[in-house]
């Protein structure tokens, strides 16, 4: 594992992607133009060049050692589809293949789609789906231990081109913004940039740990998280863990991940120790949406299959550790131009920046007014144990604006105008040989779940685990709304600058409830947002109905992003998921407290009465202790023996009850109300009983075993 061999990263970034150095040096220059006019300005693409793109393609990944290709996709279940065929054609007389890629093969796919969750859109006798490259995303060769595989980004819709996927209402989404967005920026006088688009940074969480632990804890093994497990002495309260020195073998382990990254041209920058003992952090430099939500996808890959690798593994669930902290990822999200403007940059002098001011206005409406729907898009079977738990952003939906922005919209609301913005300050640090610097006019508040960053948001409720597909889509096509809106009517308007003025002031006071600047961790916060009429969430089973509200129907719809259809096959889906995930939990919990914790109980208390039984024998010894041991361990024994009974009880209701709502609810509140039960008994016995003959690894031997 020490080994200590160098990485050149300009030499490898991008060396197995088919990028634009690539098409360039390979395509004739003619269907090279072709080819980007499509990836672009969305043209569409001629089988001809398709073909001759496609021959270009396998030549250059045969000669990274692919034998396969596959349409690489992102059903709704979370994960990555993909299923692989190889270059080979039919032999020829003479016993040898040849070795091809055409341009129909490169454009569609068409998986056996009846295995995909569909929520009804398709009958399981209509199993066509297809598969459609998506052009914008570059295609890759990733090398494991299969060998060499050419991976073609795509969509992937039904016979009927309903979307079943993360990927297609994404790229529906981003074509809405940018329609939205050019109209607002030529209305202030922009006639050159032809294109604006969402980029996306994303921050990624993980926990590391041993292999052989993960092995021995079934709990990890089929739900990704642990059902039981008393707290260790030690937890995260020390604060040594966040930006700590990185141990010898994680830092080979991340030095091995951001090779096999920037090898795929994933721009893996930002990698640190996070709060909790055996938690890390990853972050690439943003990228356009598509790509970012793509990267995301490989980046969760890479980790854990390059933990495989290194005897560890990598746990992407949101709450693995009951009472440590959890993982999430942070959206940071911002609106750029083909010719490099942000249109989240508010200058130094942010009062006088009008069109900033409107673009700010209106994703305060948009959030303000679609809130419910922003939260569902991260809700996750596994965010649940995080969200409002006092270290994740709380359930409710807020924009954190900071001193300068703040200080804006306040005098927006009262005088009608801003004149003037708070600067930022010098930092002084008292050290002469120490640099002063300009410090940022605004501070960070870690507690919002969106908060303005400098020239971005950062929407902080993503799961660890969840595809940022949908809280994209989301994004773009709530904030495309508001743009359309104002558009709407500054486009009407005589006088643009007075009509601009009011609307501004007019948003900002429709909108300013959703602004909060303090503590989103306190209980006041929870009150003053009931004030406010904030929608609290608290779990996603609650979230779920803002997906075929009237409301978002009309969104959804006005911008061709989703259908009525397809929301609710996505709804009905998202309560699938839930009661299938618990279910699983909850056999599980049967599974290992059944098997392992009840017979290591017993085990234990047999020893205990036989060794009081022998003491007894050979002299007057006191055995009060063992005694009063025996009694304290055989009652929790009961009470979960008890629990036990009651969650197989319900576990056989909730199974035999018919998909929908109303099973994800009765999972929800009673499956895992009696899960809870079960575990308390659990871990006060694992307090008690001897530590060699507890039958799997405690939170400690996990998170501080790395
Ligand atoms: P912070 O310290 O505010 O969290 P970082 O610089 O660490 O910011 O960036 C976090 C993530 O945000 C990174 O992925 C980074 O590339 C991304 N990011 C930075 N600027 C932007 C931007 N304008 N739009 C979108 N993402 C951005
Ligand atoms: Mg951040």
């Amino acid at each position: 594992m020490a080994e200590t061999s160098y990485i050149n990263a300009a030499e490898i970034f991008g060396e197995n992607v088919f990028n634009d150095a690539t098409m360039q040096e390979r395509l004739p220059k003619k269907v090279y133009k072709k080819l980007k006019e499509t990836i672009r300005e969305g043209k569409e693409l001629d089988s001809e060049t398709a073909d001759v793109v496609a021959h270009e393609m396998k030549e250059w990944a045969i000669e990274k050692g692919a034998t396969h290709f596959t349409h690489w996709f992102q059903p709704l279940n979370g994960m990555i589809a993909e299923k692989h065929d190889s270059f080979i054609t039919a032999p020829m007389e003479n016993g040898k293949v040849l070795l091809s890629f055409s341009g129909k093969e490169l454009i569609k796919g068409e998986p056996d789609a009846s295995s995909f969750p569909s929520g009804g859109l398709r009958a399981t006798f209509e199993a066509r789906g297809y598969t459609a490259w998506d052009c914008t995303s570059p295609a890759f060769v990733r090398q494991d231990a299969a060998g060499a595989t050419l991976c073609i980004p795509t969509a992937f819709c039904s016979f009927t081109g309903e979307a079943l996927d993360q990927k297609t209402p994404l790229l529906r989404s981003m074509q809405a913004i940018n329609e939205q967005a050019l109209r607002l920026i030529r209305l202030f006088g922009n006639t050159t940039s032809k294109r604006v688009t969402p980029s996306v940074g994303i921050e990624q969480e993980y926990f590391i740990i041993d292999r052989k632990n993960f092995l021995a804890r079934k709990d990890l093994v089929y739900t990704g998280r642990t059902l039981v497990g008393a707290m260790p002495p030690k937890g995260q309260e020390m604060d040594d863990h966040y930006f700590g020195a990185i141990r010898e073998r994680i830092a080979a382990y991340m030095k091995d991940v951001n090779k096999e990254l920037w090898k795929l041209g994933v721009s893996a920058k930002t990698q640190h120790n996070e709060v909790a003992p055996a938690q890390h952090e990853l972050a690439p430099i943003y990228a356009e949406a598509n790509v970012a939500v793509d990267h995301n996808q490989l980046i969760m890959e890479t980790l854990k299959k390059v933990a495989f690798r290194h005897g560890l593994q990598c746990l992407l669930h949101e709450k693995p550790f009951a009472g440590v902290n959890g993982s999430g990822k942070h959206d940071n999200w911002s609106l750029v131009t083909d010719d490099g403007i942000n249109l989240l940059e508010p200058g130094n002098t942010p009062h006088e920046n009008i069109q900033f001011l409107l673009v700010l206005c209106c994703i305060l409406k948009a959030v303000d007014e679609h809130a419910d729907l922003l939260r569902e898009s991260a809700a996750d079977v596994g965010n649940d144990h995080r969200l409002g738990a006092d270290e994740a952003p709380p359930a409710i939906i807020s924009v954190y604006l900071g001193t300068q922005l703040q200080d804006v919209l306040t005098q927006l609301i009262s005088t009608g105008s801003a004149t003037h913005s708070i600067e930022g300050e010098h930092l002084k640090t008292g050290v002469s040989t120490l640099p002063d610097f300009l410090k940022d006019a605004t501070d960070r508040n870690r507690t919002s779940p969106f908060a303005f960053t400098g020239n971005k948001f950062e929407f902080r409720m993503v799961g660890s685990e969840d595809s940022v597909g949908e809280p994209n889509t989301v994004l773009n096509t709530i904030v495309a709304e508001a743009f359309s809106d104002v558009c709407d009517i500054l486009e009407q308007a005589d006088d643009f600058d007075l009509a601009v003025h009011d609307l501004i002031k007019q948003l900002a006071k429709a909108h300013e409830r959703i602004v909060f600047n303090g503590n989103g961790y306190s209980e006041e916060w929870v009150a003053e947002a009931a004030r406010r009429g904030l929608p609290n969430i608290r779990s996603m089973v609650d979230a779920i109905p803002a997906l075929t509200r009237e409301k978002t129907v009309r969104l959804f719809e006005r911008f061709g992003v989703l259908t009525r259809s397809e929301l609710a096959s996505r709804a009905e889906i998202e309560y699938e998921i839930y009661a299938k995930k618990l279910n699983i939990e909850a056999k599980t919990m049967i599974d290992i407290t059944r098997k392992q914790i009840i017979p290591a109980v017993i085990r234990y208390t047999t020893t205990l009465a036989s060794s009081i039984n022998q003491v007894r024998a050979a002299c007057d010894a006191d055995v009060s202790t063992q005694t009063q041991m025996l009694l304290e361990v055989s009652d929790l024994l009961a009470q979960a023996r008890v629990n036990l009974s009651k969650l197989e009880q319900a576990e056989s209701e909730g199974i035999a009850m018919p998909h929908g709502r109303e099973r994800a609810v009765f999972y929800r509140d009673h499956v895992a109300t009696v899960m809870e039960s079960l575990r308390k008994p659990v871990d006060k016995l694992e307090m008690l009983v001897d530590k060699d003959m507890w039958p799997m690894p405690s939170y400690g031997d996990m998170i501080f075993e790395v």
